[in-house]
C-alpha cells in the first residue's frame, strides 16, 4: 500500500556516511528516517554467506589517520567489534610480511557486522529505492519504488554520486552551477569480486592475505584466517582498477575462470574449489574526490556525504557522515 511519511531529515543511503549521520542527528534530537534500496544497511560494507562459510566481499579492513575516528574506532575495540588483523600487507612474497606500524582493522564477523549494531535505534527502511527527489513547496519530496513518498525538511544524500544525480535529475532538481559542476567531477573505480569457497588449505602470506596494486589481481584474502569464517575457508579476491574497468561486462564464467588461474598457484596439493561466485562493484572507491567532508547546499536544504567527500575508504564514510549529520543540525539554527 502507498503511503506519505513525513520526517524532519530523510537520509538516503544506510552505508557507513547515512549510518553515521542518522546517528549524529538522533543525538541532536531530530527525527530522521534512512532508506535502503538493500535489504540490509551497510552498502559497501558487505558481508555474504557463501555454503557454510562468510566472506567480506567489499571492504576488507579499515585504518585510521585522524583522531575522531580513532575515538569511534578505540570504542569499536574495546567492545570487540573491530580487531588489528594486520599491520602491513605481503606484496605477494611468500616470505615475511612488513610491518609498517599502521594497525588494519577488521570487524568481528564481517564487515556488515559494524553497520548492523550502528543502525540499531534508527528508523532505517530497507528495500526501498529511491526513485526521484523532487521540490515541493517548502520540503523535499522522495519518492521510491514500492509508490510510497517521504515528505522532509531536508535531505541528505549519501549513495555514490552518480546514482544520486541520476536521483535529482528524475526529479528535475536544479542544483547551483557551482555544486553541479563539483559533484559531475566525482568519478569512481569499478572493482570485481570473487568469492572462492575452498576444500583444503591454500599458501598466503601472514595474516592470511596480500595487497598487489600493480597486479591484474590486486587482492587475495582467506576469511578463514581473517577470524570471520570458522566453518570454511572463503577466499575473497579483488581484480585491480584498470582490470575491472576492461572486464566489467566479461560473463561470470570468464570471470570465474581469470580468478581460478591466478588461485591455482596459491593452492596447496590436496585443495580444491568448491563453489565460486563473482560480485561486481560499479562503484567500488572513489578515485575524484570532492575537497571537503560534506557540500551543503543551504538554500535548498540539502546535503551530500559518503566517502567521496571525506575519503576514499572506510574512515572517509564515517567522518563525512558526521560532518553532514553536524551541517544538517545548523540548518535549524
Ligand atoms: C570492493 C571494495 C573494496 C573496498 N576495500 C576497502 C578497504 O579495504 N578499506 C576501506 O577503508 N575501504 C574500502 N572500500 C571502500 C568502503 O567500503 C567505502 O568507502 C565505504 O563503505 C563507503 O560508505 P558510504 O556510506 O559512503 O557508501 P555506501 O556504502 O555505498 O552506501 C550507500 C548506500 O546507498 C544505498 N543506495 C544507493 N542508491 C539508492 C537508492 N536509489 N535508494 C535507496 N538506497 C540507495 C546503497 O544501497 C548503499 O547502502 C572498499 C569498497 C569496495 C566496494
Amino acid at each position: 500500500m502507498a503511503t506519505e511519511t513525513t520526517c524532519e531529515v530523510l537520509i538516503v543511503g544506510g552505508g557507513l556516511a547515512g549510518l553515521m549521520a542518522a546517528r549524529t542527528l538522533l543525538h541532536g534530537g531530530h527525527k530522521v528516517i534512512l532508506l535502503d534500496k538493500g535489504r540490509g544497511v551497510g552498502g559497501r560494507l558487505a558481508t555474504r554467506r557463501v555454503g557454510n562459510g562468510v566472506a567480506d566481499h567489499g571492504a576488507q579492513f579499515f585504518t585510521m589517520r585522524d583522531p575522531e575516528f580513532k575515538t569511534l574506532v578505540d570504542g569499536w575495540v574495546k567492545h570487540d567489534i573491530a580487531y588489528v588483523w594486520s599491520m602491513g600487507w605481503s606484496d605477494g612474497s611468500l616470505a615475511d610480511t612488513p610491518r609498517d606500524g599502521h594497525p588494519r582493522y577488521a570487524v568481528s564477523g564481517g564487515m556488515n557486522a559494524l553497520a548492523k549494531l550502528l543502525s540499531q535505534g534508527l528508523d532505517c527502511r530497507l528495500d526501498t529505492q529511491v526513485t526521484a527527489l523532487r521540490k515541493g513547496n517548502d520540503e523535499w519530496v522522495v519518492e521510491t519504488s514500492t509508490g510510497s513518498s517521504y515528505r522532509a525538511h531536508a535531505v541528505l544524500m549519501t549513495a555514490p554520486v552518480p546514482q544520486t544525480l541520476a536521483l535529482l535529475r528524475a526529479g528535475s532538481v536544479v542544483l547551483p552551477e557551482d555544486a553541479a559542476s563539483a559533484l559531475e567531477a566525482i568519478t569512481y573505480d569499478p572493482c570485481l569480486c570473487g568469492l572462492f569457497r575452498i576444500d583444503g588449505d591454500v599458501y598466503l602470506p601472514e595474516p592470511g592475505a596480500l595487497q598487489r596494486p600493480y597486479a591484474e589481481i590486486a587482492w587475495i584474502a582467506d576469511n578463514h584466517r581473517k577470524g570471520i569464517s570458522p566453518n570454511a575457508r572463503i577466499l575473497t579476491l579483488h581484480a585491480s582498477p584498470s582490470y575491472s574497468r576492461a572486464h566489467y561486462d566479461d560473463s561470470d564464467e570468464m570471470l570465474v575462470n581469470r580468478f581460478r588461474a591466478e588461485l591455482a598457484s596459491f593452492m596447496k596439493t590436496d585443495a580444491h574449489i568448491l563453489e565460486a561466485e563473482i560480485k561486481r562493484w560499479r562503484y567500488s572507491q572513489p578515485s575524484a574526490l570532492y575537497p571537503e567532508r560534506c557540500l551543503v547546499i543551504r538554500e535548498q536544504n540539502l546535503v551530500f556525504a559518503g566517502d567521496a567527500f571525506g575519503g576514499p575508504r572506510i574512515e572517509g564514510a564515517a567522518l563525512s557522515g558526521i560532518a553532514a549529520g553536524h551541517a544538517l543540525h545548523t540548518l535549524w539554527d
